[in-house]
């Protein structure tokens, strides 16, 4: 079913000559399926068809787009368990993992689906001309959102499904009404051919453009740089390391043309827990946080890597049955070999540095490519002089710091780079004689969370993922939920236009039916 080849367009072509092979960390060895790296004339064909395809494409209606998004979802849930069975292969994640993440971007494609077809988030906005203003007229000015054009989206290790493929980014550009290019994650190359032969099927039934998507397998750099670098490329999705997102968008912005990288990277997701808090509900607390820490092996981006209290009984109590609680979770497998040591050269990194003492440490034997958790604990000044121990340690790895007191604590936000989430345990009452902590720590992050966990990012329209740089590049926007679209598109503005000649959206009779800002009121009702 899996051939190894790269989709370019509708067709599966194999040119290069580099190859490769995905791997099964839970049995610890090389999977079958010989992958060949697109060449650089089958990336040039790519891009070559998406451009081509962009002109119908963007033009077609919201409901047409819409039946390409559910077709896809549709024929994602018919690959059923032999996508599933893929998934786990090449990534060690259990089944219901892969079902869930399944569900959540199916789910992800017919949110779109809904949203094309109610049709308003084109923000129509029409200011209607004065022929007799004085000094001088004034003209009738229509504004609406159109797509940017060929979009490239790179996929993360840990999200094959949700943030890869025909993820949130691919959804996202598609709705747009962008052609999508996708550089195949080496790690899961044969989930990610699964995937694109649904689009693929799902563009054909409905007939969208030969070229409205690709999918390029590489087991190196190569591949993007050449995406990225192609003048005809409009934009870029990516998800993943700091390293590679800040990489991208420093070669987008050299080129000629700049283009927008929507990169959504690492994060340490500062978690701060007030006194009471730790007082109150100390051991429920380690207790959750034991289990978000370790969640999916600790491979999340909302993982909560750095836990903020002040210096206290109930702090080290916390430390301790946190501690206590993490050492009796079974440790779980990795994504990959190279995830693997990453971790443990990253948790051995920051165990090393000055000042830092160990609160827990999972030392019983464990099957290759298992993450045994680690806690670390560290003094607030240590912490703030050593921007080692702000890196992202991607696994089950947190670090504990004691402040001297809430001013410390205010120091450390103040210091940290920008975050995905930030959390606040404490009460009601905390919160509002705590103003300038909560202005620090909402001044770092996208999403803040009140006595919760950060992992989980639901997929609705009010999710805000993505956060200062350099939690994502643009912290404007989304990467996740119905709003994550503002990332493809562009405002044009229609001076003076004809109503026969207008696009549907801003005719006057208002054909579609959309909610616009006509003269600064928000209606229905035609003009
Ligand atoms: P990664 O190593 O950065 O890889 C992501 C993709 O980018 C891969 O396809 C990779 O291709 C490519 N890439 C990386 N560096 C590149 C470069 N210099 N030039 C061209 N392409 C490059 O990240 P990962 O290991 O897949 O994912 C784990 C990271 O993602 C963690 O830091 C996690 O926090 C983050 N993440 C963030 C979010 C979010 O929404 N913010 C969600 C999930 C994960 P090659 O492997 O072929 O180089």
């Amino acid at each position: 079913m899996v051939t190894g080849k790269n989709y370019i367009g509708f067709d599966l072509k194999a040119k290069g000559n580099i190859t490769y092979r995905t791997f099964n960390p839970l049995l610890n060895i090389q999977n079958e399926t010989i992958f060949v790296e697109a060449a650089p004339e089958e990336v040039h064909e790519a891009v070559t068809l998406a451009t081509a395809a962009f002109d119908r494409f963007s033009e077609l209606s919201g409901n047409q787009r819409a039946d390409f998004l559910n077709a896809i979802a549709d024929e994602i849930l018919a690959l059923d368990d032999d996508l599933i069975q893929m998934y786990c292969s090449e990534t060690g994640l259990p089944e219901g993992r892969a079902k869930g993440e399944r569900g959540r971007t199916v789910g992800q494609l017919r949110s779109f689906a809904e949203l094309l077809n109610e049709g308003s988030w084109v923000e129509a906005t029409i200011d209607t001309g004065i022929v007799d203003r004085v000094p001088v007229p004034k003209p009738d000015l229509r504004k609406m959102m159109v797509p940017l054009g060929p979009v490239v989206v790179f996929g993360s290790s840990n999200f094959p499904f949700a943030y890869s493929t025909a993820g949130g980014d691919t959804a996202a550009a598609l709705a747009a009404g962008c052609p999508v290019i996708v550089k195949s994650h080496p790690m899961h190359a044969g989930t990610s051919e699964m995937v694109a032969a649904a689009i693929i099927k799902a563009a054909k039934r409905t007939e969208m453009p030969k070229g409205v998507f690709s999918n390029l397998n590489s087991s190196g750099i190569e591949v993007g740089v050449h995406l990225v670098k192609h003048p005809q490329v409009k934009a870029v999705g990516f998800t993943g390391s700091i390293k590679g997102g800040r990489a991208l968008f420093d070669l987008a912005a050299q080129r000629q043309e700049p283009i927008p990288v929507f990169a959504e990277m690492g994060s340490i997701n500062p978690v701060v827990a007030l006194p009471s808090a730790l007082l109150h509900q100390g051991d429920d607390w380690a207790k959750q946080y034991a289990g978000s820490i370790t969640l999916g092996a600790g491979q999340f981006c909302t993982n909560p890597g750095l836990i903020l209290g002040v210096k206290s009984t109930s702090l080290d109590s916390f430390i301790q049955t946190l501690g206590a609680e993490i050492e009796k979770l079974e440790p779980n497998c990795m994504l990959h070999p190279n995830i693997f040591d990453n971790y443990e050269r990253g948790k051995s990194e920051l165990a090393r540095q000055g000042g830092v003492t160990v609160a827990a440490n999972y030392e019983a034997k464990v099957p290759a490519n298992f993450a045994k958790q680690k806690v670390l604990t560290v003094n607030g000044s240590n912490f703030l002089k050593n921007p080692t121990l702000h890196k992202e340690v991607f696994g089950p790895f947190s670090i504990v710091v004691r402040c001297t007191d809430v001013n410390e604590l205010i120091s450390i936000l103040n210091q940290l780079e920008g975050q995905l989430t930030g959390t606040i345990l404490a009460s009601a009452e905390e919160i509002k004689s705590n103003s300038e902590l909560v202005a620090a720590l909402r001044g770092r992050v996208g999403r803040i969370i009140f006595n919760g966990v950060p992992t989980g990012v639901e997929v609705c329209a009010a999710m805000q993922h993505g956060g200062p740089y350099p939690a994502s590049t643009d912290s404007r926007f989304t990467a996740v939920g119905v709003h994550s679209i503002k990332r493809w598109v562009r405002p044009v503005s229609y001076q003076n236009w004809p109503d026969a000649v207008l696009p549907a959206a801003l005719k006057n009779g208002n054909p579609l039916k959309i909610l616009r800002l006509v003269n600064n009121e928000h209606t229905k009702a035609p003009v």
